[in-house]
Parts: structure tokens; sequence; C-alpha cells
């Protein structure tokens, strides 16, 4: 039997109703008539409106569940029902239940409770009256009991929630009960430092002992400034070792509890793993301060150690102290030949050996290159660092295999040792860098000292460099035109372009006394360009003046052929001279010819379809090797005018002369004495069927003016029958010196 017991009702107070106001729904499960009738007349007037629902059985009580879902706030059942037992209804778990037993059924209420009755009620019709009451209570009750379990669910989930991101951020969280003196790590850090299932640690000291020695200064000043409130929170990076006995990274971060006094009772924080992230760091550092290919330090570092030594020793705190700067001769031969692979592998090799020959307190560097610093902490005296030195010098010479090949390294060193001349670190670098450049000079493989004199002449150096970088801002330069001539005939084949700058304070500078620090400082390529240009143009004003072109040669480095495009400059040379005949040929020195072989060697079509011819200068200085020139299709060949110089009183250097001529005969490469300076000489070449020579005997070099008028002189008179000198001197000698 389903009925409504009462509707919305008014709560007897006539005139307000309580039909907008929320009301309750309880279910009353009974069979017995008269107690539902006790009931409604107990609800009847009483606030808050109640509605209620009745069954007689359980399964009218369930049904009627079903169907009014969330409405039935409580169940009032009684304990024998039709078809069981009230007490039933709990399991639904729908709503509380209030029970209705039977007087003296202790035993019963027992059950009822534990089963999860919100409470029981002895039925009796005085009882029934109470309900409204005895309902309120259990209601409050109930509600209270929920919100306590809805919180407690609350904080369960937020506390899940927490430990899942604590997991997820590869975070630890630790908590150290300072009076107890007990330190709780949480189980995501006892997994993390494979700690798990173990009781350590458990206290401060046991903490401590897992800093690493290095780090545990620090992390205890860091912690007792927090401590004493000097700092608003905790926060330290540093080596912990875990379980497995291998130190990680961790950043701990905290904050202490303080009592009313401000003295901290407790502390706790996070503590999150940061090994990689210092891993990542630390590669940083190392790659700022190393170089890649070899694993020394990098110039930057050495020139910070540079720094600070000097500075001790400036203070007297540090004792004497050498700088040694090291240069590979032929270094780019290696790379150019057999591959740069090969020549990483070069260095690394020359690296190692260094390496071993050094004491802990020296300082190696790659400093670029095949550069290489030294710096000696600590020598007794210069002729301990020369010692020094020479030992590395002779370890490094040692030949070795690479690729199948053998390789004789050959190196260049510089050595500066500290003094009261240098006020800087960089001078002391520098000078030691000029006498690595005077030993490559002398030919290399050799060791140079820097002294007091070199310190000066590095000096005026620095001078010349500065008035060097200007002039070439402001064109200060100009050509002077050097004869070479056909022999015994003496007639004119061309003319070599020799560069002259007309320095302000100094007056005329032959190249001699520039083109070496050219190279040095790096602008030999632009030096080279601009003779270039001005051969072109003068050839332009000789062809509109003569009518013909007249042939030229140029001095050409091995920087010039390193630049980009230098061709295009080599095709616009011949295209702005205007001449439609070949005029021009390059002269390389033996060494630039090597360092740029395979470069020169895929632009030869280009160079030989405009006609330049190549001619190999100052032979008999370097290698003299003509093996692996042979296939170059060389012009000509000049011999080193020391040879030429000295061939007279010198047996040697005459049979020097004798095979030179004898090898480039054999090659059929034409030879160009140089350096003529007397009859004398003229005349043994001339007997050797040496064909062509050149030198201040014959013509100094002269200006462009004075080859016009000796061109228009010579013009359809030839071959020419005066003799020497060819030419007027237009440049006096002097200048031509460099005398100021
Ligand atoms: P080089 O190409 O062997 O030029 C010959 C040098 O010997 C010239 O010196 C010339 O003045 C000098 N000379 C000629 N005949 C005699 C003689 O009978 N006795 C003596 N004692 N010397 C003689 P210069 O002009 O000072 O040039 C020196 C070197 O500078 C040249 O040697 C050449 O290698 C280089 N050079 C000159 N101009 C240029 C240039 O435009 N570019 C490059 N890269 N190098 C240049
Ligand atoms: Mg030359
Ligand atoms: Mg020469």
């Amino acid at each position: 039997m389903l009925f409504h017991l009462t509707g919305p009702l008014t709560n007897g107070v006539r005139g307000i109703t309580y039909m907008n106001a929320p009301y309750r729904t309880l279910l009353v499960v009974d069979d017995e008539p008269n107690h539902v009738e006790l009931l409604r007349r107990a609800f009847a007037n009483k606030a808050p409106p109640t509605e209620l629902l009745h069954a007689s059985t359980l399964k009218e009580a369930e049904n009627l569940m079903a169907e009014s879902g969330e409405r039935i706030k409580l169940i009032l059942a009684d304990r024998r029902l039709p078809d069981g037992d009230g007490t039933d209804l709990l399991a639904s778990g729908r709503a509380p239940v209030i029970v209705f037993t039977a007087h003296g059924n202790q035993e019963f209420a027992v059950h009822a409770l534990k089963k999860g009755a919100l409470d029981y009620v002895v039925k009796s019709d005085a009882t029934l009256l109470e309900m409204p009451l005895i309902v309120e209570t259990a209601l409050a009750r109930w509600n209270d009991q929920w919100a306590r379990e809805a919180m407690a669910q609350a904080l369960r989930n937020s506390e899940e929630r927490y430990s899942l991101a604590v997991m997820g951020s590869n975070d630890g969280i630790w908590d150290w009960d300072i009076q107890a003196g007990l330190f709780f790590v949480s189980a995501r850090w006892r997994e993390m430092f494979s700690y798990a299932g173990s009781a350590f640690p458990d206290s401060i000291d046991d903490w401590l002992s897992l800093v690493h020695p290095q780090d545990l200064a620090g992390f205890r000043t860091c912690l007792s400034s927090h401590l004493r409130s000097e700092t608003s929170h905790f926060e330290r990076e540093h080596r912990l070792k875990a379980g497995d006995g291998i130190y990680r990274w961790v950043l701990m971060r905290g904050l202490a509890v303080r009592n009313e006094e401000g003295t901290p009772h407790r502390m706790a924080g996070s503590l999150t793993e940061i090994t990689e992230r210092k891993r990542i760091e630390q590669q940083l550092e190392y790659s700022a301060f190393h170089d890649s290919l070899t694993g020394l330090y990098n110039r930057a570092i050495f020139v910070q150690r540079l720094h600070h030594r000097m500075g001790a020793w400036q203070q007297g705190t540090g004792d004497t102290f050498a700088v040694l700067f090291l240069d590979f001769d032929r270094f780019k031969f290696i790379n150019d030949n057999m591959g740069h692979s090969a020549g990483d592998a070069f260095l690394r090799v020359m690296a190692e050996r260094l390496r071993k020959h050094l004491r802990e307190a020296d300082t190696l560097a790659r400093f670029g290159g095949d550069e290489f610093t030294i710096l000696l902490d600590s020598v007794e005296s210069q002729t301990e660092a020369v010692a020094l030195a020479g030992r590395i010098h002779q370890e490094l010479r040692a030949p070795f295999v690479l690729r199948e090949q053998a390789i004789y390294p050959s190196v260049s060193i510089g050595l500066a040792v500290s003094g009261e001349q240098y006020s800087r670190a960089e001078d002391i670098l520098r000078c030691a860098d000029y006498a690595m450049y005077q030993a490559k000079a002398l030919g290399g493989m050799r060791l140079a000292v820097s002294d007091e004199e070199a310190f000066s002449s590095s000096r005026s150096k620095l001078k010349l460099e500065h008035d060097l970088r200007r002039a070439l801002a402001q064109n200060e330069f100009t050509l002077a035109y050097q004869p070479i001539v056909r022999l015994p005939a003496r007639k004119i084949v061309a003319w070599e372009c020799l560069l002259r700058w007309i320095h302000p304070g100094r007056g005329w500078m032959p190249a001699a006394e520039f083109i070496p620090l050219a190279e040095y400082i790096g602008v030999i390529p632009e030096l080279d360009e601009l003779a270039l240009t001005m051969a072109a143009r003068q050839q332009r004003h000789w062809r509109s003046g003569l009518g013909r072109s007249v042939r030229l040669t140029v001095n050409l480095s091995a920087a010039f052929f390193g630049k980009p495009g230098f061709m295009d400059i080599i095709e616009e040379t011949v295209r702005t001279s205007g001449s439609g005949e070949p005029w021009l040929d390059l002269e390389l020195t033996e060494g630039s010819l090597i360092q740029q072989l395979s470069i020169i060697e895929r632009e030869l079509p280009r160079l030989q379809s405009l006609g330049i011819g190549l001619w190999l200068d100052d032979f008999g200085t370097g290698y003299s090797s003509l093996n692996y020139l042979a296939h170059l299709p060389l012009h000509r060949l000049k011999i080193d005018r020391s040879f030429t110089a000295h061939m007279i009183d010198s047996p040697k250097d005459m049979l020097v002369v004798k095979a030179i001529l004898s090898l480039a005969g054999s090659l059929g490469v034409p030879v160009v004495g140089e350096g003529i300076e007397s009859a004398l000489q003229v005349e043994k070449l001339i007997e050797l069927k040496c064909p062509y020579g050149q030198g201040n005997y014959l013509s100094v070099p002269v200006d462009g003016e004075a080859v016009t008028e000796t061109l228009a002189y010579l013009h359809g008179s030839l071959p020419m029958q005066v003799e020497p000198p060819i030419c007027k001197p237009s440049l006096p000698d002097s200048r031509l010196r460099g005398d100021p």
C-alpha cells in the first residue's frame, strides 16, 4: 500500500505556509497502521515540514526508494516486517536508518548499531509521538558525521594529489624534529635514493653523514643561518650519498617552524634531485674553458690564468714563471694533403705528448688552430725554462705513424720569462708569440727566446703594426718594378712588381720591412689585392701610352689563396687592365705553393685560361724539393738571392746553384738568378747557362715612370745593347733601403 501521509503542510501558524520552503521526506517502513498513524500525527504540526512516505514491506520500501531517489533523508523502519528484517534496508546505503525495536531487546539494538543504524528506538506510543525530536537529533548527528567524513575524504584526496605530484616531480619530503633530533624522509625519496625498506637515515646526524664532505661545511653554514633567522628560507644545492654509495646532486629546500620566542623546533621541506641539471651545467662550464678536440684548456682560461699568475708575480707572491708559445710547422700540409681528420689526429697526439711532459702546476692550452701555449708556473731561471722548453721540443719531434704515413713533427717555440719589462700579461704572451714567429722565420723547428731586445723590438713592431693598419686604410702604398732579363742578351722579358710603403715618418719602405709583419697580423691578403689593383692600373696606363702591354709578375702570399673569392680578384685584375693579351704572372714561394697546393691545382685551368703563369720564388730556402711540384706547370723558377750572392766564394752554394739548374732543366722549367749584384755573378750565371737574371746590378727596382721611359727608349731597338744599369735609378737607394 502506498499513500502519502502528509502533503505540503502549514506549520500550524495561520497564514504562513511552507509551500516554498524546503521540506524533508522520511520513509516509514512499518506494517502496523496505528503506529503509522501515530507518527503522522506526531509530525503533522512540527517544523520543519516533513513529508512522510509509507511502505509496509521491505519490497515496497525498496520500490519507493528507487522512485524517490535522493529525496528520502531518513528511514524509520520496524525491525519485524512481513518480508524480513528492517535493518536490511541499511544495506542499500541510500539513507540513514533508525530502527524500531520491541522493548528489552538490547542485543538487537547492538546488532543494529553495528550494522550501521543511526539509532534505535524502543517502540511505544510515547516514543512514536516524540519521533520528530529524535529524528531531529539523529539527523543533526548524521549531518555532523557526514561533514566530518566528507572533510576526511577531501583531505585524503588532497594528500593523494600531493603525493602524486611529489611522485611525478622527482621530489622527496623531509621533516626534522629539531628537539627530538629525528629526521624523517618520505617514501618517495627513499625510493629515489635507494633507501627503500631501510630505517636509515632517521636522525639529523645520519643525514649529515650523507652530505658530501666537500659540501658539508657550506651546508652547515646555510642551515645554521636559517635556524638563526638570518635567511627567510633554507636552500642549498649539494651532493648526497645514495644507498648505492654514489653521490647525487640535490636541491634541498626548507623552512623552520618556530615557537613564540622564535626558537625553531621543527623544519621541513622538499628534496629535488638535480644530478642531470648539474651534469649539463658542468658540461657547459667544461666546454666554455676547454678545447673540444684535445680536451686541453682553451685560450680564454689560459689568458685568465696568465693574468692571475702575472698579478701574483707583481705582488711578490709568485716565483718567476715562463710562457711558451708553440706553433707546428707545415701543419697545413698535413691538413690539406691527408685530410682534416688526420690533422685533428695529429693535434691530439701532440696534445698528449705535451700533457705528459708538464708538471701539475703548469697550464697547457690549445690557443687556436695548431698553436699551443704553456704557462710554466715556476722556474728558477731562464736557463731552466730553456732546458724545459728544449725537452718539450725534443719530445714533440719524435716521428710517428699516422694513417700509415710517417710523420716528422716540426714545431717552432717562442719563450718569454717573467721580468720587469712586462707590465701586463698580454705583453709577455705577445713576446712569446713574437719569439715563436722569429723561430719560424729562421726556418722553423727551433726555439727562440724573447729578451729585452726582442721586447723593445716587439714594442716598435706594435707601433709599426698600428701604422700599417692606418696605411692600409689610407692607401700609402705604391709599386716599384724590377726588370727580369734574358741572359746573356739582357733583354727585358718581364718586370717584378714590388710593394713600397710611403711611410709618413720613415719614407720609402721596401717590402722586406713590412711584409713579414703584414703576414703576422693577417693583413697580407689585403696588400696582395692592392698590389694586383695597382699593377692593373699601371698596365692600363702603359697600354694607352705605349700601345702595348708590359709583362709583370706579382708576388702573392699563401694567405691570399686562402681568401674566399681570390680568383675573382685575379680575374678582375686582368679584366680592368684593358689588355687583350696575357701580361700577368704570379710569384709564389715554395712554402706558399705547398700550403695552398690543392687550391692552386683546382684553379689551374682558370689561371691558364687567363694566360697567367706560376713562378716559383726564392727557391733553395725551403724544402727545395721539386718532387711534389713536378706535376704543376711552373713557368719560371727563381734561385734565391742568397745563393747568387755567395756562389762566387762558396763552392757549396755554387753546387746548389748547379744542382737547381740541372733539376729545373730536367723538368723543363727555365731558371731566373735573383739578386745579381755584380758583373762577376752575371758572367758566372751565363757560364752555367742560367737563362734569366734579376738584381740590383742589372737594375734596382724603379717606379712606373722610369719603366715607361725605359720602354719608350728600348721600343723597337731590341735586343738591348746598353751596359748596366738598364734603368736609371728613379728611386734613391737610400729610400729603397728604408733609411729615414
Ligand atoms: P722577392 O719576391 O724575392 O723580391 C726580391 C727582393 O729582393 C726585393 O726586395 C728586391 O728589392 C730585392 N732585391 C732585388 N735585387 C737585389 C739585389 O741585387 N740585392 C739585394 N740585396 N736585394 C735585391 P723587397 O722589395 O724588399 O721585397 C722583399 C720580399 O717581399 C719579396 O721578395 C717578396 O717576397 C715580398 N713582396 C714584395 N712585394 C710583395 C707583394 O706585393 N705581396 C707579397 N705577398 N709579397 C711581396
Ligand atoms: Mg718575388
Ligand atoms: Mg725572390
